[in-house]
């Protein structure tokens, strides 16, 4: 069958081949026919020879992490079934396994040596088919065919603002003023789950006012503030206290400033990997004595659990009914998977690119 594939550690390795094998299913497992899968920033990372790791005796990578399928074949008795519409999970537990592996929890993985479908040791799903445990696979209604695809990345949204939820059950809390910093899918999504919950969101990010995420963010009640415009530093002034900080954009500055932002007892999640290194003169003592004097909290949070995907379906949902058509929009640009290497040159309004496998 035919799949997008890289070879780890080489350079502009993406390539569509036609020799990739069937999947065997193991026992037990289900097959499922793609018919999307989401292009990412890991993507292109990968693309450039940043990381990734094939399956052991395997000299490619088949890409792809964000996906969206139609189970093929299923055994008796499983979880889903043929014909259902599922998205598999990305992280499998390593070998040990730790104790959160264990306990189903390996977003929580303690080892590092877990493995993830289309970034380390597992083949990805930008491939015409794929087998999986059905554990592995959610199951997603047909209402969210259009836009399931973007669930994977939300699912990052719905673990981070989960854990922040649980972390501030410290106290008596009552947030209402929350900022997203970034403007790519999971800064756009962090924003629609969090107004979702009631939260006056603000995006803050690069773009000019008045641009296509602007308008996009507008619709759906958000404000967008331009960076370009108002610095970081300036946006405290301008919106008082600040409950919630979502950082969503891999900019190392950015990271620093995101936490400067937090008000007495607010929570920053910080959610995007800073590639590269990237010295900064900080005033310590000044940044100590905030988070201690505040009760600040911030926090790191990557991946997601089973339990992140089955609550980023609810809000999708919640989403769609709210405003119908809005996440579609999300999904600016659609190309035959054929087309792959096109799908990873991007343009200042992208926000997702997807392949279309069926
Ligand atoms: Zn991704
Ligand atoms: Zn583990």
């Amino acid at each position: 069958m035919r799949a997008v594939a890289v070879v780890p550690g080489n350079k502009d390795s993406l390539h569509v081949r036609g020799d990739v094998p069937e999947p065997a299913p193991g026992a037990g497992e289900a097959v499922v026919r793609v018919l999307e899968a989401g292009v990412c920033g890991t993507d292109v990372e990968i693309h450039q020879g940043l990381y990734g790791a094939a399956p052991g005796g395997s000299p490619y990578l088949v890409l792809g992490h964000e996906n969206l399928g139609v189970v093929d074949s299923a055994p008796a008795g499983a979880a889903v079934a043929v014909g259902d519409l599922v998205v598999a999970t990305v992280r499998r537990p390593c070998d040990e396994p730790c104790r959160p592996c264990a306990a189903d929890q390996n977003d929580m993985c303690l080892t590092g040596r877990f493995k993830e479908r289309g970034i380390g040791g597992l083949h990805g799903f930008m491939s015409e088919r794929y087998s999986e445990d059905p554990r592995y696979l959610v199951r997603v209604p047909y209402s969210l065919r259009e836009v399931a695809v973007l669930l994977e990345p939300m699912t990052i949204v719905q673990k981070g603002i989960e854990q922040a939820l649980r972390i501030q059950e410290r106290m008596a809390w009552d947030p209402r003023k929350a900022v997203v910093i970034g403007a790519g899918p999971v800064g756009i999504l962090a924003a629609a789950a969090l107004r979702l919950r009631g939260y006056e969101v603000t995006v803050a990010a690069l773009e000019p006012e008045g641009t296509f995420k602007d308008r996009l963010l507008d619709e759906a009640g958000i404000d967008y503030v331009s960076t370009g415009r108002t610095p970081l530093a300036d946006l405290e002034a301008k919106l008082g206290r600040v409950d919630l900080v979502f950082e969503a954009t891999g900019s190392a500055h950015v990271v620093l400033r995101a936490m400067q932002l937090l008000g007495p007892a607010g929570v920053c999640i910080l959610s995007s990997v800073t590639g590269g290194s990237k010295n900064l003169e900080v005033d310590v003592a000044t940044w100590n004595r905030e988070m201690v004097l505040g009760n600040r909290l911030v926090f790191g949070t990557v991946n997601a659990a089973r339990r992140h995907f089955e609550s980023g379906v609810a809000d999708m949902a919640a989403a769609e009914e709210r405003l119908p058509g809005w996440l579609g929009k999300l999904i600016t640009r659609r190309l035959p998977f054929t087309d792959a290497p096109r799908a990873l040159e991007r343009s200042p309004e992208d926000v997702k690119t997807v392949l279309q496998f069926a």
